[in-house]
């Protein structure tokens, strides 16, 4: 989908430069100066020479709807949507995907010669970064997944693509996981658990995935639940980059877990979103090293 941007000077290997020809693209959310996009979208286009400049633009709420007619008006090619906007973009856009349809909630935007149309990259990137990572197939696994926010339906809605034997979703606030069982019953063979049955739930699970912020920067000492319910060869994944590894996860290596961090989702969902854009395709490995270089510098 979509076309390399800007023409003339995008070329692989040239210098990267703005010029007459650089189009546009940009993440908005509310707050967005911590955001990792810009630094991870400028080495994409710098790698693969597509004339493109991405930046960050903090926008309130009330304003999303002079945002949506400046991508029309200034051809602003790409947008990505982040925190708390992701459900409050969508009555300004033309067409909403399938994918941000059912997950309820639009990440990417492409503009296609002023129409707007929204798409989910979030959970087709868990999916991605969770096969090349940690587990090549999943058909016929059993996934455990503990919380029932935002993140959590674009995930349920890629891993139900993938023929899971079965899909467990448990939550602090039971009825959030009822309704995501609801939401996305037909897909998979899919039930909610009450957190009395975490336990059993995990030693049953071939990968258990950490939803939840629990154990997210600062609060590192944090856990979800106890990690040594987990099973030995078990997939213990978290949605959580910031420390790399969790607690969650580093108690889950000790007890011979595979461990599978947040990093790659973030690197996945901005991919496909390039590529949306450009038609070309991301240079993943380029994109990682440039956010680890940007975490780093933080610490
Ligand atoms: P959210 O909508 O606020 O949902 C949070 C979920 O976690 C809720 O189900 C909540 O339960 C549960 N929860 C919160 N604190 C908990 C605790 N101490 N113990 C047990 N359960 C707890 O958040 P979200 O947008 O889904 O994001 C969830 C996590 O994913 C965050 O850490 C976020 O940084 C991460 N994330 C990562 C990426 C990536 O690219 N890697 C992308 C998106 C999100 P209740 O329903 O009971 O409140």
């Amino acid at each position: 989908m979509g076309t390399t941007s800007g023409g003339a000077a995008a070329q692989a290997g040239t210098a990267w430069a703005v010029d007459s020809h650089t189009t546009l693209y940009c993440v908005i959310g509310d707050p967005v100066r911590h955001s990792k996009s810009p630094v991870m979208l400028n080495r994409a286009f710098q790698e693969t020479g597509v004339n493109g400049m991405y930046i960050a633009f903090h926008i309130m709420k009330e304003r999303l709807g002079d945002f949506a007619a400046g991508v029309r008006a200034m051809g602003i090619r790409g947008v990505n949507v982040t925190i708390p906007h992701k459900l409050d973009i969508m009555p300004f856009l033309d067409e909403i995907d399938e994918s941000a349809e059912a997950i309820g909630a639009v990440n990417t935007i492409v503009n296609e010669d002023g129409r707007l149309i929204g798409f989910n990259t979030d959970g087709i990137g868990y999916v991605r970064s969770l096969k090349e990572e940690a587990e090549p197939e999943l058909a016929g696994k059993h996934v455990l997944i503990v919380g029932a926010g935002g993140a959590t339906r674009g995930i349920l809605y890629a891993l139900c693509k993938e023929s899971p034997g079965r899909i467990t979703i448990v939550n602090r606030t039971p009825e959030r996981a009822q309704a995501l069982a609801e939401a996305f019953k037909g897909s998979a063979d899919l039930r909610a658990i009450g957190w009395d049955r975490l336990r059993d739930a995990c030693a049953e699970a071939d990968i258990v995935i950490n939803t939840t912020p629990a154990g997210m920067h600062p609060n590192v000492d944090e856990v979800p639940f106890d990690p040594s319910w987990l099973k030995p060869g078990t997939v213990a994944s978290d949605l959580i980059y910031n420390p790399l590894t969790t607690r969650f996860l580093s108690s889950a290596e000790d007890r011979g877990c595979r461990i599978h961090g947040g990093l790659g989702m973030f690197i996945y969902q901005g991919a496909y979103a390039f590529e949306y854009w450009t038609g070309v395709p991301a240079p993943v490995a380029a994109m990682r090293e440039t956010v680890l270089e940007a975490l780093g510098r933080e610490r």
